[in-house]
């Protein structure tokens, strides 16, 4: 499972030595050959802009080496029906190695430099909550973390969780009535226990959404002993066995997570709706979109799974363009002035951009309501002009 520290590992790296090799590969888990032939490909070609780099020849084969490396480690590799995708992050001049299977595709890429590649990982991460699940009964209860597809158990959790039983006083306790107000303190302990444990790993970031499994009506009353912050982040109560096996846990997490995400997205895509009927604080279909991020006005956006469209992207700073035809004049970058490229699918390039304007980037497994959107739509931070319209009339005013 990737931990917040990785991935500051990540973005924090700056190699001293040798140089930093970021490898995105997009596992079709029908076909290992298309895959086999991608990465010989992508391995070509890193090679050869190897040789145009300006490094030192040591540095240069060990290099070399790491890249036969990967390509080796890569087709030896027979599970791709596991994953989607993989993320490699390598230098091996300083022993730097760090492999991760994603659950959903990611455009394939090889890059190399001095630090590494790491925005399409955090892009993806971002899309990902970090569920809680505590299962519970009325003595026991067991606590996992599930993210991006993986499930840990913390086996702390269920030792800490047993309360020190103490034995019924018989001798105080001699009316049935007086036993059944024993347990139901019992369970109250419990509970209270439980959920304080669940709050402090609550406030270590160990998780941003919770699951409660239990049966009923048990997982309803536990809802209610919630630390209160926590009421807003629970996703689910389902029926699970407190022994369940972790490949079980995992299938109820997933599809509870999914219901939920499809709930998130049609609101998401319900709002820029009726935001753009009313032209307010959104923009749908490439071309607007792409000018909002030309404006660096992009907060929320959403895009179709399998959207790809071919434009233009600035070759020094990256900003996308939807067509070469622009004020500034023929294919030039609206915001720094250099040379636009041609790419085939510049929807990649309007996800990157997204992402270094921090914005929210979701996206959406084929709805009709993205579809109507014309694949792609953004909330936006600012209206063309507003700026102006406030000016003039703070003028109008003096
Ligand atoms: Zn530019």
């Amino acid at each position: 499972m990737i931990t917040d520290g990785e991935v500051n590992a990540l973005l924090n790296y700056n190699a001293r030595q040798g140089v930093a090799i970021s490898l995105y590969l997009n596992g079709d888990t029908r076909n290992k050959d298309s895959r086999d032939i991608e990465i010989k490909d992508l391995i070509k070609n890193a090679r050869k802009d190897l040789s145009n780099l300006n490094i030192d020849r040591a540095c240069l084969q060990s290099a070399e080496e790491n890249l036969e490396h990967i390509r080796d480690s890569v087709l030896a590799d027979n599970s791709p029906s596991k994953y989607k995708a993989i993320a490699v992050f390598s230098n091996s001049a300083e022993n730097f190695h760090r492999i991760y299977r994603l659950p959903i595709h990611v455009k394939s890429r090889l890059v190399i430099d001095t630090t590494f590649y790491v925005r399409p990982l955090v892009v993806l991460l971002e899309e990902h909550s970090r569920i809680g699940v505590v299962l519970i009964d009325s003595r026991h209860a067991r606590f996992f973390e599930v993210y991006v597809g993986e499930i840990l158990e913390h086996i702390d959790f269920s030792t800490a969780a047993k309360s020190s039983k103490t034995p019924l006083l018989e001798t105080f306790m001699k009316r049935e009535k007086r036993l059944a107000q024993k347990k139901e303190e019992e369970v109250r302990r419990h509970f209270s226990l439980v959920a304080d444990l669940l709050k402090t790993h609550f406030l270590k970031g160990h998780f941003d959404r919770l699951i409660i499994g239990a049966k009923k009506p048990l997982g309803d009353h536990f809802a209610r002993a919630l630390y209160p912050k926590l009421h807003k982040d629970l996703i689910g109560i389902s029926e699970i066995d407190i022994h369940a096996k972790e490949g079980e846990i995992l299938a109820m997490v997933l599809s509870i997570e999914k219901e939920y995400e499809l709930h998130e997205e049609n609101k998401l895509l319900r709002r820029i709706m009726n935001e753009t009927e009313k032209d307010g604080y959104a923009v749908r279909g490439l071309k607007r979109v792409i000018e909002a991020a030309q404006d660096y006005s992009l907060q929320t956006l959403a895009v179709a799974d399998d959207f790809t469209q071919p434009g233009f992207v600035c070759s020094a700073c990256g900003m996308p363009h939807f067509s070469a035809d622009v004020p500034e004049g023929k294919g030039k970058c609206v915001s720094c002035g250099e040379q636009l490229i041609e790419v085939s699918d510049v929807v990649d390039q309007v996800v990157d951009a997204a992402a270094s304007q921090n914005a929210i980037v979701r996206h959406v497994q084929g709805t009709d309501l993205i579809a109507s959107l014309e694949n792609i739509a953004a909330i936006i931070k600012f209206r063309k002009g507003e700026f102006v319209k406030m000016e003039e009339a703070v003028e109008t005013e003096s």
